[in-house]
């Protein structure tokens, strides 16, 4: 079998590790050394694998072998804890990934809030749970219109080895290691992870076998890019799903959405209704709200007519706002009473607290936005007053 094209360890398969082992007349085991080695151990450099003799990994270097794993490039924290990562590839793109400690707010797809479950029996007592936002493509095609990442186009699509890539330089950096302690992965970050179907699935397979995290801890999200949901369903082994909703009917979607007029939402539902969920399992719809195009009552009760009968949840996201966005976001109280129509008709809603919106990490914010102008911290009553009181 041909070696992929790179040159990078990560990326590989044990068996693809196995045919590199045959070609440098290496026993079969060393393939599993490697394969512990950069996905368990996460190892950032070759010369460092000290489970392999010295001439070996001589060889490999020598013939341009590495591990490939990125460079942390800018790293922002955010006053909620949540970190942003500016991640340079081997060609010198970069990519953005979210770490938000202390969990997710429900992006894992189980509807649950930060912090009411904890793993009592594999963590240790301070740990409770990570989620981890990861790209899937440098910038991103699709072009909704409320996404900051579209502003970007697309470049390319990323390698399995740069998604798992992107997970292991996180967890290398926060000092997290996986099954041991509990982290949730979201495909939420730059791109269209249905635009880059075979890549973002073998990086599942990696991150499964190799890095010790659970399909049932990952979520993907799509825009709705129909045949690889019916795809999706069919994987033996595959996260929870997300689609990207945004508008309750084909005319306020294609607008917010133009993908929406390749895939409209008869097709998209229908995919949606027929997809194979398992015991406990439930879909989830993400709803963008944008003040005063798609957040009135009447949008809600179309949501609730699209939704229902459906075992699933929808979680409200308030508009993430930019300059660059022609929208507003929606106050609190509209919010409020979309949520109710949806509750009130037995359909689970959840409003999503946005994590990491003073540093550009929150749902949408993906653009490698390296000036960050940090407001000063506010964090007494008096503060406050006499913040204000300067305004
Ligand atoms: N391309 C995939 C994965 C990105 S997930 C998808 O579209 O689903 C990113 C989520 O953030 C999507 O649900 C998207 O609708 C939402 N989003 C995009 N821009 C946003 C913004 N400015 N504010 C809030 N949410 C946004």
């Amino acid at each position: 079998m041909p070696l992929p094209a790179s040159n990078s360890l990560l990326g590989f398969n044990l068996q693809e590790l196995a045919d590199l082992c045959a070609d440098f007349a290496q026993p079969a085991y060393r393939a599993r050394q490697l394969f512990d080695a950069v996905y368990r151990q996460k190892i950032e450099r070759l010369d460092q694998i000290s489970t392999l003799p010295s001439e070996f990994r001589a060889v490999l270097t020598e013939k341009g072998w590495g591990i490939g794993m990125p460079a942390i490039d800018r790293k922002f924290v955010s006053r909620d804890g949540t970190v942003r990562y500016l991640l340079r590839l081997a060609d010198g793109e970069t990519v953005e990934t979210v770490w938000m400690p202390e969990g997710d707010g429900g992006e894992s797809g189980d509807g649950s809030e930060a912090g009411d479950e904890v793993d009592a029996d594999s963590a240790p007592a301070a740990w409770r749970r990570a989620t981890i936002c990861v790209s899937s493509q440098v910038g991103c095609a699709v072009n909704c219109k409320f996404c900051f990442t579209a502003l970007l186009g697309v470049k390319r699509n990323l390698e399995a080895g740069e998604i798992v890539g992107q997970i292991a330089a996180v967890l290398r950096d926060q000092a997290v290691e996986p099954p041991w302690q509990r982290v949730n992965i979201v495909f939420m970050g730059m791109g269209e992870p249905f635009l880059n179907y075979d890549n973002f699935m073998k990086s599942v397979r990696l991150l499964v076998e190799g890095v010790g995290i659970p399909e049932s801890r990952m979520t993907v999200s799509t825009a709705g890019i129909v045949p690889r949901i019916y795809d999706f369903g069919r994987e033996p082994v595959r996260p929870k799903l997300a689609i990207s909703l945004n508008g309750s009917n084909d005319a306020l979607r294609s607008e917010v959405m133009p993908l929406n007029r390749k895939w409209d939402l008869a097709e998209l539902m229908k995919a949606a209704r027929e997809f194979p969920l398992r015991t406990r399992e439930r879909l989830t719809f993400e709803y963008v709200l944008l003040d005063e195009v798609n957040d009135a009552p009447e949008h809600a009760r179309e949501v609730v007519k699209l939704v229902r009968g459906m075992r699933a949840k929808v979680n409200l996201i308030a508009l993430n706002p930019g300059s660059e966005l022609p929208y507003r976001t929606p106050d609190a109280a509209r919010v409020a009473a979309f949520q109710k129509i949806l509750t009130s008709a037995g359909i689970p809603a959840f409003v999503r607290r946005p994590r990491g919106r003073d540093i550009f990490a929150a749902c949408g914010q993906l653009k490698g936005t390296v000036e960050v102008r940090l407001e000063p911290r506010v964090t007494s009553l008096d503060q406050i007053r006499s913040a204000s009181d300067r305004k």
